[in-house]
């Protein structure tokens, strides 16, 4: 059991460090497994509330053990009555993700004890696992002889099924809205700056998509870079864009720095991967077809390398290898130890309440509070489901992220997808709602880039993924044929995925490739054996079990090889190559898009602080991460979003606390 715990959780981490891979992976793959939780320590003292609910006789004493359907497979739970009372219940074996279903866990044996009823909220976040527990319970009390109908109808104390702190009306320097990475970030550094801080989060659990996601993290790192060969595709790549007619004054500029530095660069006759900042800025632009605003890419890309440091010095740890996560278009993308988001969320959480920041969890911000002009406060719906209002001096940020989540919204303001609908599944946490862009917009901010929704190509459709990372990937159709250069931006890539046969396309590698990214045997034999991957010894029975024909997919990874070995670009202008696929076994997930990011929302300058649509700044209101537009463009660089929620949380906090 607690060998497979191990596989699950080194399996989930792998899956989740493309910044895509982990999306659907994650909800169709067991993911961690948290071995034996029991409730029973801190319930069973709990139980006088069976009286008003239970009879002698209720129940024939003894523990049973049920299974039901959560996130990602069955939940199995084990619960002891007494003649008139549940007594106690203990988790068993699951496959729920560690971080998003823990308060399921804790909250909702403890209400049912508490409580004597199956009528307890289910926990927001972790609506799944919540039901599945309830569903068990109820089928333990059947077996018990009990009723579970009647069970369901025994009213709940209210606030009785939330154990975190309640939040009252207070006042504060700054309060931070949403409790991701770009919350967190914000929070950390109002509070490093003297201010006094209040977090607010409306699910259950810190880390939205942040905690969710890969965790990559674009930036030019001369240190970490200094081994990775510069390539005559990659020269190509750069005089391709440095020769993009000028947008605008600031594009001019930005080209004719970024020019300079080429120049110097190939005249000093380094043979190291050419990068800066400045590169980097100009490389997003160029991604997002030079929509994002020059201002606030170059402070993203000035920043990076600061706030990565900044990262380690509170508690987040990188490793030492770059690579090219889906879309990031550059070897410049740095990985935790765990390729994981919860890596930099748990570090983050910790550091801000070590430093003072005081955060509500189920506590949701419902409206703005304007004072003379100034945003100077919130309404937030505490986890009691009282309103409450925090008042802040200082400054409010919003970090909210975006609203891939919000079908709605999604539709309403999609201009670049035929079908953006219901039809198309998200990887993203339920909180990702659009709550900040509309509170924003209610006091007056300007909402920029609203029509430009990203479609993360890599959404699995078998269950399993090896790696996200560019840099040895062969995307190939069910025809058994390639499509598209990999290392193209994701837009493009979606668009070709979209336009293939079922909307899916493979992802071809081998056994060394899937080495290279740390699948262990266990990992591999377990998504093998579960059907999550195609597998064969040979590409004609990989292609074989994967149902694509045999001599075409033969000739297509002999023709790949051929191309990394030539290191220029190919037919379809792919420009990143590694490693040729030739050491079996050999190995294909199956993935279609879904929606992953939304690259509008409220406009910033690069302080963090919020524009209103006259185009002046709205006193005391900043904001950060996924709920701001204007950075990306059309098309977010793949590992951008996470560096853009933390840089920006980071300028807002201190800038807030300086008011
Ligand atoms: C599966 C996946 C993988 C990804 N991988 C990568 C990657 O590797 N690299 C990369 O650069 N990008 C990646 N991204 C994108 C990136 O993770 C996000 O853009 C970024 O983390 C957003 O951070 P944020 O703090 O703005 O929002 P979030 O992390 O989503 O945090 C917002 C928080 O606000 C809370 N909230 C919302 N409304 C309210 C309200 N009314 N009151 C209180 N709280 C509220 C939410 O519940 C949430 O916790 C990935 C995204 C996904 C979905």
């Amino acid at each position: 059991m607690r060998k497979m715990a191990a596989i699950l959780l080194s399996m989930t981490l792998l899956l989740s460090a493309c910044g895509g891979n982990g999306g659907t992976a994650t909800t169709a793959a067991p993911e961690t497994t948290k071995a034996e939780t029991t409730a029973a320590e801190t319930t069973a003292a709990q139980t006088t509330a069976a009286e008003t609910a239970g009879q002698e006789g209720a129940y024939k004493p003894g523990t049973y053990t049920a299974s039901a359907q959560g996130n990602n497979g069955p939940v199995t739970l084990s619960v002891t009555f007494s003649e008139e009372a549940i007594t106690e219940i203990t988790i068993g074996e699951h496959g729920e993700t560690a971080g998003i279903s823990d308060s399921a866990f804790d909250k909702i044996p403890a209400a049912i004890i508490e409580n004597q009823s199956l009528g307890v909220d289910t926990v927001s976040g972790a609506t799944y696992t919540s039901q599945a527990i309830l569903d068990a319970v109820a089928d333990c009390v059947t077996q018990a002889g009990g009723d579970a109908e009647a069970l369901r109808a025994v009213p709940v104390e209210a606030g009785a099924d939330s154990a975190s702190a309640v939040l009252k009306d207070a006042q504060v320097d700054v309060l931070v809205i949403g409790g991701g990475g770009a919350g967190l970030s914000a929070a950390l550094s109002a509070s490093q700056n003297g201010a006094s801080v209040i977090l607010v989060e409306k699910l259950s659990a810190l880390g939205g998509n942040t905690f969710r996601c890969g965790g990559a993290f674009n930036t030019c790192d001369p240190e970490r870079q200094k081994d990775i060969p510069m390539t005559e595709a990659l020269s190509s790549a750069v005089e391709k864009v440095l020769a993009h007619e000028d947008v605008s004054e600031e594009h001019a500029k930005l080209k004719a720095e970024v020019q300079k530095q080429w120049d110097e660069y190939k005249a000093s006759g380094s043979t190291a991967l050419f990068d800066t900042p400045e590169w980097h800025a100009l490389q997003s632009l160029d991604a997002g077809d030079y929509e994002g605003n020059v201002e606030l890419v170059r402070t993203l890309t000035s920043n990076t390398l600061d706030t990565l440091n900044w990262l380690s010095d509170n508690g987040v740890e990188w490793t030492d290898q770059v690579s090219t996560v889906v879309g990031a278009l550059w070897n410049r993308s740095h990985q935790t130890p765990n390729n994981s988001g919860a890596d930099i969320i748990a570090a983050l959480e910790k550091n801000a309440g070590a430093s003072g920041v005081e955060i509500y969890l189920d506590s949701k911000a419902e409206e703005l509070v304007v004072e003379d002009g100034r945003v100077a406060g919130a309404i937030i719906t505490n986890a009691d489901g009282d309103k409450v209002t925090v008042k802040a001096k200082k400054g409010v940020i919003m970090a909210t992220g975006g609203f891939s989540a919000n079908v709605e919204m999604r539709v309403k303001y999609n201009k670049q997808w035929e079908d953006i609908g219901e039809s198309v599944q998200t990887n993203n946490s339920p909180g990702a709602t659009g709550d900040g862009i509309v509170m924003g917009e209610a006091v007056g901010a300007n909402l920029v880039g609203m029509g430009w929704i990203q479609l993360m190509p890599l959404n699995s459709v078998s269950g399993g993924g090896i790696s996200g990372y560019v840099n040895s990937s062969l995307y190939c159709n069910k025809e058994g044929k390639r499509f598209v250069a990999e290392d193209q931006r994701r837009d493009v890539l979606a668009a070709a995925v979209l336009a293939q046969t079922d909307k899916l396309f493979y992802i071809v590698c081998d056994q060394k490739e899937a080495e290279l990214r740390g699948m262990t045997p266990e990992v591999l034999g377990y998504m093998v054996q579960n059907g999550l991957i195609y597998s064969g010894d040979t590409i004609a029975e990989l292609a074989e079990n994967m149902g694509v024909p045999a001599d075409a997919l033969e000739q297509t990874v002999k023709e790949f090889n051929e191309a990394v070995k030539a290191g220029k670009p190919d037919e379809f202008g792919r420009t990143t190559w590694e490693n040729t696929i030739e050491t079996g076994p050999f190995y294909a997930p199956s993935f279609s898009p879904a929606v992953h990011h939304t690259m509008g929302g409220l406009e910033i300058n690069g302080s963090g602080e919020v524009i209103n649509t006259d185009g002046e700044v709205i006193p005391g209101f900043y904001a950060a991460g996924e709920v701001t537009g204007g950075i990306h463009g059309t098309n977010r660089v793949g590992g951008n979003a996470v560096p853009d929620a933390l840089c920006f949380g980071k300028i807002a906090g201190a800038n807030a606390a300086s008011n």
